[in-house]
């Protein structure tokens, strides 16, 4: 069975309520009928309902960019899983390496997120990806590792089969540099391989793995051909609706190709 492909864009903090209808908007008007991929767009917290309105009567999903690993209470500026699924949201990024680099997310606290976001019905989209100095030390592998494992720590098969996987080599976000589709599908395969280890080999096959770092609409068809990219977590070019359209028709053309 060919995996379905995702195409989400990662919107960090930009976009206004208003700024991110506009967007949402000028997307769902060209892509919001087609159904053989699944598009999310993660907006920031506070235009999550403006770009929900927007999305609810099309294929469009909508996620969160992060989310507290707490139910409920004292917890000044966070925002919980109960509340993004009361207001639709679906998928939820975790781990992002800014989250990792800027905020002190360890692996520990991406594990009770995704505990957190799992018991909830949340999708995670769980993000891993090594440094410049940690590949220059050859030790890319040992550091994906780590964190699939850290990540997934008492996740059972049933919700990991809700567990989307994001390599997004820290070097290639925001940079221009991407990873060759031959260094991409090198570490996804690597993936799917400690996901067959922890889960068996049927789980591992259905995990959907999104490449993501510097992908843009010339090099999106490369990296979604290679056989272990099952889409792409987008930053910068998933703010500008001509070049996000021009991704996810990327993602369509490739999932045609793999069918
Ligand atoms: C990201 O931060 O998730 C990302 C992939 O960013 P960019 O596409 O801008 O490299």
């Amino acid at each position: 069975m060919p995996r379905n492909i995702i195409i989400a864009g990662n919107w960090k903090m930009n976009k206004t309520s208003a700024e991110g209808a506009d967007l949402a908007r000028s997307i769902v008007q060209v892509i919001g009928n087609q159904t053989e991929i699944t598009v999310i767009l993660c907006p920031p917290f506070t235009a999550l309902q403006a770009v929900g309105g927007i999305v609810s009567n099309s294929s469009v999903r909508l996620g969160a960019q992060n989310m507290s690993d707490k139910p409920a209470g004292a917890y000044t500026g966070e925002v919980s899983s109960a509340m993004l699924r009361d207001i639709h949201v679906t998928h939820v990024i975790l781990g992002h390496s800014e989250r990792r680099a800027l905020y002190g997310e360890t692996d520990a606290i991406v594990n009770k997120k995704t505990l957190a976001a799992l018991e909830n019905n949340l999708k995670p989209i769980l993000c891993v990806g090594e440094t410049l100095a940690e590949r220059e030390s050859n030790s890319t592998f040992d550091v994906i590792r780590t964190q699939i494992r850290g990540a997934l720590d008492s996740v059972s098969p049933l919700q990991f089969d809700e567990v989307i996987i994001a390599y997004e080599p820290v070097w290639a976000i925001g940079t221009g540099k991407t990873a060759t589709p031959a260094i991409a599908q090198e570490v996804h395969a690597f993936i799917r391989s400690e996901l067959s280890a922890l889960y068996g080999d049927t789980l591992s096959q259905k995990t959907r793995i999104l490449y993501g770092g510097s992908m843009k609409p010339d090099n999106a068809a490369a990296l979604l051909a290679q056989p272990d990219i099952d889409g792409g977590l987008i930053g910068g070019a998933a703010l500008n609706a001509k070049d996000f359209i021009a991704l996810v028709e990327s993602g369509r053309s490739a999932s045609v190709k793999k069918a």
